[in-house]
């Protein structure tokens, strides 16, 4: 039986803040751990989400690509889909997104998934070249991100949510990918406006934390001088 109880995450954002971008599990591999999901290349080589068991890329150029086995990631997030609807809405803009889906209550303290189906008056994503060594901070590529604006897209977004209390292993708030149903638009939403649709949410129990412990970078890099949630509040 499929685990739909547990949140799989591969590396940290953390790593990512000082240009720890090496690929350090397959797709192959990280695809073992559910069907539903999102995450990053080697690189930073565009954004990934995983809809439905397929895993797509958004590269630099705004194109998006079907991920083979070899693509490898130095960060995802990925789950077997068990999700619930939760609600309808109607014209709901990004900015207000967080508060209307906490307002749900006592989500605040526990991992859990948001999927959005529906259409969205405006889309806006990003995605980032792929870099090559030796790597820059996150906050130097993230000025180089790519922003795509697109209008009217029906789409699926796949959201996850790390509580406060485990900022550092995760996040704080809401991390959220898009793809366009009709695959003409995806990557790390960085705005929308006017979505209306199906609001549907899977709460986790469990955090399955992978770590790239045989990759010599991570394994001798000191993260206590890198500013870990400014860098990524800048950036993401
Ligand atoms: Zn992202």
């Amino acid at each position: 039986m499929k685990d739909t109880k547990t949140l799989f995450q591969h590396g940290t954002l953390a790593l990512l803040v000082p240009g720890l971008f090496d690929g350090t599990i397959k797709m192959d591999e990280f695809m073992k751990h559910g069907d539903t999901g999102i995450g990053t290349g080697e690189g930073l080589d565009g954004e990934l989400i995983v809809v439905a068991g397929v895993a797509y890329q958004i590269d630099g150029a705004g194109n998006v690509n079907k991920l083979d086995s070899r693509f490898t990631l130095p960060f995802g997030n990925m789950h077997f889909a068990d999700y619930q609807p939760l609600k309808q809405v109607d014209g709901l803009d990004f900015v207000n997104f967080p508060e209307n889906i906490l307002a749900t209550g006592g989500l605040a303290n526990s991992f859990f998934s948001v999927k959005l189906h529906g259409t969205f008056k405006t889309m806006q994503t990003r995605s980032i070249d792929k870099q090559s060594k030796p790597y820059h901070t996150l906050a130097e590529c993230a000025g180089k991100q790519h922003v795509f604006d697109g209008e009217d897209k029906t789409g699926t977004v796949i959201a996850y949510y790390a509580p406060q209390l485990f900022n550092g292993v995760a996040v704080g708030g809401f991390h959220s990918h898009f793809l366009a149903d009709d695959l003409s638009q995806g990557g790390h939403i960085l705005d929308f406006t006017g979505f209306s649709g199906d609001v549907e949410l899977q709460v986790f129990d469990n955090l399955a934390q992978s770590l790239p412990v045989n990759d010599p970078e991570f394994k001798n890099h000191d993260f206590s001088k890198d500013d870990i949630e400014g860098a990524i509040k800048a950036s993401e």
